[in-house]
């Protein structure tokens, strides 16, 4: 017992829903029915609402039982407006049955056109049209889909591979073209086209086992049910997971009046873009075909016409336009072109048939865009009066930023492409190459003038040498937060870990998959961003610089209330980051300059220092390697300025930097005075079990209080320069791995005694600094308010506060993340997209207790997540002053800050 309304009518003038209602009536449905009350001509139908599709579900395929009665009311309706009747011998209607989920879902669900056609009918619109070529052309068209849709798939038969029933009738029908040597669909007569539909039922008989139906009510019904389970349907159940669609939305069903592009000369159908959708240029965009019908011109059977004169290119430039066949319909679709920007202001996607030279349309929905056009079109229409500021600002996803950001893959080489493996999008754009599987091979090679991928089952810091020299990274193992990927994506390198399918064999120089072997020098391509690895050379797209891209960008600045910052340990990086308007430095590694281009010297001196086996040869050590870190750090300040540079004091642990090839052990022995077995040791003394929670960060400076004196001094030392130089510079200093305020007090002390030796030195009162703390560790999180007490900062690490509150090592999540992904037991990777529900409320706390007891805390985040969008969100919605993320990702962060700004105002 139910009065729900499950059936809502449109055409002739009028509709029953509107727009908003794509929850009910899904997207097609809903902007039927807008365009039918705008008075644009649609042909008249009703839509069975989503809710029918969730009773169907919840109710072992049944219906309501309400909807037979309001299904041929609404029917009634259709016939009136159209001036026939479904299922009337003598001038019978045609309806077609389509899907229509809440966001559009193209080529996943089924529909099925001119269904009506039966024996009784035929006749009838024959003699009504005297046309019977037509009228053959739809019977066959209906005979194909329905047996296809309806008979097959939502049956649930899964016939052998080659063998469905739509790709036997196909080949019939190809066999007719060959045999009469018809050029296309087109030219095919009226008799063969009614001997191909006989055959073609006897085909269905034969193949499925049952008749084709000849009555219209039940090609009407099976047509719903069809569309019904379609979305259940194993394509649509992926895409829903791809696009992250809720699968309990449910689609509705269209049923409406048939117009027929089939019928003549003076008969077409199409598609267009109210502009064009891959440069977002103010050009009415689009295909037709005259005398065909429905996908005819997506499905790449003719080579479809330009839509007007603008927009020819190379492959039709020989067809004629429609603005030249049949005018006086292109400027009444230009009309409606217009219309319909006026009325959605956006870019819409619209189909569209011309019957006898009258026009009618089909659909329209925003159209898909690519990130170069959807930033043209915001910008083009705010400067048109459409849109105001805000709106263009939320036109724009912040990943489409990426796009302008580095050459991709062209999108058209990819579909044609032979896919490899996937894994996971660490760096970002496209990158191809040839296959090297050593750093020193990626340097010796690209040396040679070559462009190489380097292939690693998965990278270290004795790597980064060959990581830069390559134009890509591929690696068998590792997260989105394994080494290769933070290094990748801090340099904006097209990036691809944990492609588990590949079978990786770096001393044999080869990778095995799929029973393929590819060896050294192969080319393989990389889709960075999507994480796609393909076989051979595929074209790329060059991101070409974008005057509109600084102009939008300056209006998101305008809106945001978040800082961007980035993490940068050099100058280049450094500078490459205030390119791309970075505010500050989130996260300065002093680790960093003891890997890579010039790293030798201070690496030796480190060494050194890890292996001193007493304090004074330690200390001795230090003031070595002090002139070095004193000028990384200053070089480094001295890019950014008055901008702030967040330092972090030492993290890794020790064991990491000791070497491991004899050359270099023998010479660190010497150096020290002691013999090869001392040195391995001490060596031996400083492995751990579980270097992650071992002896790093800050427990390093409380058990050598001298490392971090030395650090310190050379911050303060090199901010007083430059600032005796005449220059700015706002050094902050962080202490990492923090888990109690004890420790940050014993470091303070330290601090305080080395910045009034400083001062002293120099001769000033004082130099301006912070002192402030990573928050990584949950007990860090959870006792902020003591923490605060000691320090004027807190950065959120939220890679390792992910790894500590998940228990999930960042290095090897790769090797069962995908399982976690596929069976839906996490929604996300977490160190990608911040989980809100355990770190996020770490962090939320951590900022509540902190400032509760220092209300002008300063708070960011330097995890990988502070540059993407969700997570930025998040630290909007927490109150953070700044996110910092790698270069490459500031712009995507200033976007993504400015629109959780407008979506969630925050003063
Ligand atoms: P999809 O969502 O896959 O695009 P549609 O429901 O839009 O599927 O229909 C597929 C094709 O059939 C489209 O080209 C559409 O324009 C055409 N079509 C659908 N309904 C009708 C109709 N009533 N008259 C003429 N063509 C139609
Ligand atoms: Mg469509
Ligand atoms: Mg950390």
């Amino acid at each position: 017992m139910t009065d729900a309304k499950f059936v809502y009518s449109f055409g002739g003038g009028t509709a029953d829903g509107k727009s908003e209602m794509k929850n009910l009536l899904g997207g097609k449905g809903a902007n039927l029915a807008e365009m039918a009350s705008l008075g644009i001509p649609v042909p008249a139908g009703f839509t069975l609402t989503t809710e029918v599709c969730t009773y169907y579900y919840d109710h072992d395929h049944t219906y309501p039982t309400t909807i037979d009665a309001e299904v041929d009311a609404a029917m009634a309706k259709v016939e009136e407006v159209m001036g026939t009747s479904f299922g009337d011998p003598n001038d019978p209607l045609l309806v077609s049955v389509r899907s229509g989920a809440r966001s559009s879902m193209p080529g996943m669900m089924e529909t099925v056109l001119n269904v009506g056609l039966c024996s009784a009918t035929i006749p009838g619109l024959i003699a009504k049209t005297g046309n019977p070529r037509f009228v053959y052309d739809a019977y066959r068209r209906l005979i194909m889909m329905y047996s296809d849709v309806v008979m097959e798939k939502a049956a649930g038969v899964e016939p052998v591979e080659g063998q469905g029933i739509r790709q036997q009738l196909d080949r019939m029908l190809d066999d007719v073209k060959e045999t009469n040597g018809y050029a296309s669909d087109a030219d095919i007569s009226a008799e063969h086209l009614e001997d191909l539909a006989n055959r073609f039922k006897a085909k269905v008989k034969e193949v499925l086992g049952k008749d084709f139906p000849d009555d219209p009510r039940e090609q009407l019904w099976g047509g719903i049910g069809a569309v019904f389970s379609s979305w259940n349907g194993k394509r649509a159940i992926s895409y829903r997971r791809i696009e992250a669609i809720p699968d309990d939305w449910g689609t509705a069903v269209n049923v409406q009046a048939m117009v027929f592009g089939n019928m003549g000369d003076d008969s077409a159908t199409g598609v267009a873009f109210t502009r064009n959708p891959a440069t977002g240029e103010n050009l009415f965009y689009g295909e037709w075909l005259v005398n065909a019908q429905g996908e005819d011109v997506v499905a790449g059977t003719r080579t479809p016409n330009p839509l007007n004169e603008d927009t020819k290119n190379e492959q039709n430039e020989h067809l004629q336009s429609l603005q030249i066949a049949m005018p006086e319909v292109y400027e009444q679709l230009f009309g409606i072109r217009n219309q319909l920007e006026d009325h959605y202001a956006d870019m819409q996607d619209i189909e569209f048939t011309i019957q006898d030279g009258r026009l009618w349309m089909l659909q329209t929905r925003v159209g898909k865009r690519t990130g170069t056009a959807a930033l043209n079109m915001a910008m083009d229409m705010l400067s048109e009066g459409r849109i105001d500021k805000p709106t263009a600002i939320l036109r724009v996803k912040p990943e489409q930023l990426d796009e302008m950001l580095h050459p991709i893959v062209d999108p058209a080489a990819e579909e044609a492409g032979e896919l490899v493996a996937k894994g996971l999008p660490a760096g970002p754009g496209g990158a191809r190459g040839q296959i090297v599987f050593s750093a020193d091979d990626a340097v010796a090679w690209t040396k040679a003038g070559k462009t190489v991928l380097l292939v690693r089952e998965e990278t270290n810091p004795e790597d980064v040498e060959g990581m830069r020299a390559a134009v890509g990274i591929l690696t068998g193992r590792g997260g989105m937060t394994s080494h290769a990927a933070l290094v990748a994506r801090g340099w904006g390198k097209c990036c691809i870990v944990g492609a588990g399918a590949l079978e990786i064999d770096v001393l044999a120089k080869k990778i095995e998959v799929d029973g393929k072997v590819y060896t050294e020098g192969d080319v393989l391509t990389l889709n960075g961003t999507r994480g796609l690895v393909y076989a051979g050379e595929l074209d790329m797209i060059d991101a070409t610089e974008n005057p509109r891209f600084v102009e939008f960008m300056a209006l998101a600045d305008d809106i945001r209330v978040l800082d961007v910052r980035t993490n940068a340990d050099t100058p280049d990086d450094a500078r490459t980051a205030i390119e791309f308007g970075a505010e500050g430095i989130g996260l300065f590694r002093t680790e960093h300059m003891f890997y890579g281009t010039g790293s030798e010297e201070p690496l030796f001196l480190l060494r050194k220092m890890i292996m001193s086996g007493s304090v004074s040869e330690r200390r001795a050590a230090l003031d070595e390697l002090f002139p070095f870190v004193k000028r990384d750090m200053k070089a480094t300040m001295e890019v950014m300025g008055e901008r702030p540079v967040t330092i972090r004091l030492l993290d890794p642990p020790l064991h990491e930097f000791v070497p491991q090839s004899a050359d270099e052990r023998a010479k660190l022995a010497s150096a020290l005075d002691i013999d090869g077995s001392e040195l391995d040791r001490r060596a031996e003394e400083l492995h751990e079990m579980n270097p992650m929670m071992g002896h790093r960060g800050v427990r390093l400076g409380v058990t050598f209080p001298e490392i971090s004196e030395m650090q310190i001094r050379a911050i303060l030392e090199a901010a007083i320069e430059l600032r005796q130089e005449g220059k700015m510079c706002f050094p902050e200093i962080m202490v990492p791995v923090t888990g109690m305020k004890a420790e940050l007090d014993d470091q303070l002390e330290i601090a305080k005694t080395v910045h009034a030796e400083v001062c002293s030195k120099y001769g000033v009162d004082e130099v301006e600094h912070l002192y402030g703390t990573m928050i990584e560790i949950p007990r860090a999180a959870l006792t902020a308010d003591e923490i605060a007490e000691s320090v004027q900062f807190f950065s959120f690490g939220t890679n390792d506060l992910t790894q500590m509150t998940f228990g999930f090592s960042r290095d090897d999540i790769g090797g069962f993340l995908s399982d976690y992904l596929d069976k839906k037991i996490l929604p996300v990777d977490p160190f990608q997209v911040l989980d809100r529900n355990s770190v996020g409320v770490l962090v939320k706390t951590g900022i509540e207790r902190g400032r509760s007891t220092r209300p002008n805390l300063k708070v960011g985040i330097c995890g990988e997540h502070g540059g993407e969008p969700n997570s930025v969100e998040f630290c909007h919605l927490v109150g953070m002053n700044y996110v910092s993320c790698s270069p490459y990702r500031v712009p995507i962060a200033r976007l993504a800050a400015a629109q959780a700004q407008i979506n969630h105002p925050r003063s």
